[in-house]
């Protein structure tokens, strides 16, 4: 991977198509987007609408491509339209979309993430917003307790309860709380710092007896990426048994891409055992609405139609979804997590030399390939730290890496995900955009006032 003959396009700042195509949704869709962080208000301008994707590319209805660093925002681990994940689909697609009845590929895909995780029974949903609300749910059922535990900076979907303090999308409008969530909901939910044992210890001496589970992101990625402390993981595991409560690993984001299993692949096994639910999503769809959520199998027994904790979902287990979930999980061979090592690994470098060069305080996080850049000196351990960053100076990286055909998430409070098709062509065209983009981020950085 060398940066030096890589030919860089220089798009304008216009996307006459994309803007034409905002113009109409605008009308029809409130903000034009279906999911607000897609609306680029972050980092200003207009949204990239896309007209097909392939491989580690993504071109747009104006017909230019960017190496994508979004990849979904998780799912895309084979990158774009990987052959094993289409032929997949359009074979099972060919047998009919869903029925309605239990079907094979279901049971496949939840073999596989048992296989692979230490939930002893798994239950598919369409989302991760989803998987967290019932887990949450069968939480509060096992417990009979109603109060949550979870991190501000970490998000776990749209669910009323855990809209508090909730990053990423959240953090890039600057909304505390969302509208609409009744207080009652929100009162009860403890909000702490992440990172921060003798908080929770804190809060279990207070309310313990009251406290059903701590949720907890299995390594932040929605305020950056921000990886728990040595210790963190197992001090809440052990806090939280010891008051009766139990601990809910959201591996939405990091399951099955921080290591074959996840997160708990590289920091567990825990010496209070393994956390009592796991939520998943993103990889194990493959680009498709398909999540879970598991654990011991006495606790999921209490699902129905087996046990009095009510979840349903027409779609739930979808053939199409499951075909493409369960390709991409067969697909990620240990080849694959080296080349998302090699990749990020380049790319962080790549990135971080040339800030330093420019002057441009930041710091790169890592939780296992996954990563991301604060533009702030490190260490970022929790919301606040997050939150002290420059994000004038990431808007103006942004763009200067779109307009030579790079496609970062648009907010400095997002991982950045590579995938294994990321091949050296792409990698080398990140790399030669660096520097102008660096030099971009110099000039849009504004002091902290942190
Ligand atoms: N949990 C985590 C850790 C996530 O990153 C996300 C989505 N970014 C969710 C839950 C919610 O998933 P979904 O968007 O599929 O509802």
């Amino acid at each position: 991977m060398t940066s030096t003959h890589t030919e860089l396009p220089s798009y304008p700042l216009e996307a006459p198509a994309s803007a034409a195509l905002l113009d109409r949704a605008l009308a029809v869709i409130p903000g034009g987007v279906n999911s607000p962080v897609r609306a680029v208000r972050a980092v200003g301008g207009t949204p990239r609408f896309m007209a097909s994707a392939a491989g580690p590319w993504l071109t747009d209805v104006d017909g230019r491509r960017y190496v994508d660093l979004i990849g979904s925002w998780g799912p895309m681990i084979l990158g774009h339209a990987h052959p094993s994940v289409v032929e997949a689909v359009r074979e099972t697609a060919t047998r009919g979309f869903s029925f309605g009845t239990p079907s094979e590929n279901e049971v496949a895909l939840a073999e596989e993430i048992v296989a692979r995780t230490p939930a002893e029974q798994v239950r598919l949903v369409n989302s991760g917003t989803e998987a967290t609300m019932t887990a949450i749910r069968l939480a509060r059922g096992y417990t009979g307790r109603s109060v949550v535990v979870k991190f501000a900076g970490c998000y776990h979907g749209h669910v009323d309860s855990l809209l508090a303090a909730a990053g990423s999308g959240v953090a890039t409008f600057g909304l505390p709380d969302s509208a609409g969530v009744p207080a009652s909901s929100a009162a009860e939910t403890i909000v702490l710092p992440y990172n921060d044992l003798a908080a929770v210890e804190a809060a279990f001496a207070a309310r313990g007896h009251e406290i059903a589970c701590v949720i907890t992101e299995a390594a932040a990625g929605n305020m950056g990426v921000v990886p728990p402390v040595e210790g963190f993981t197992e001090g809440l595991l052990r806090i939280a048994h010891g008051h009766g409560a139990f601990v809910v690993s959201d591996e939405v984001m990091t399951g099955f891409r921080c290591s074959p299993s996840g997160w708990y692949g590289l920091e567990g096994p825990y010496a209070s055992g393994p956390p009592d639910l796991f939520t998943f999503g993103k990889v194990m769809g493959g680009g498709f609405p398909a999540a879970a959520f598991g654990g011991r199998a006495d606790v999921m027994a209490l699902l129905a139609p087996t046990g009095p904790v009510y979840q349903a979902g027409t779609l739930s287990g979808n053939p199409v979804a499951t075909a493409a979930g369960l390709a991409t999980l067969r697909g990620c061979a240990p080849e694959v997590y080296e080349r998302l090592g090699v990749v990020s690994r380049a790319i962080a470098e790549g990135v971080s030399e040339g800030l330093g060069r420019e002057g441009v305080p930041h710091t790169v996080q890592w939780a296992g390939s996954m990563f991301s850049v604060f533009f702030r000196e490190g260490p970022v351990r929790n919301y606040d730290d997050a939150r002290a960053q420059s994000t004038e100076a990431f808007a103006a990286f942004f763009h200067a890496m779109l307009s030579q055909g790079v496609h970062l998430p648009p907010s400095s409070f997002e991982a950045w995900f590579v995938s294994a098709a990321h091949d050296d062509e792409a990698v080398d065209h990140v790399l030669a955009s660096v520097p102008d983009a660096c030099r971009a981020a110099a000039r849009g950085f504004a002091t902290i006032d942190a």
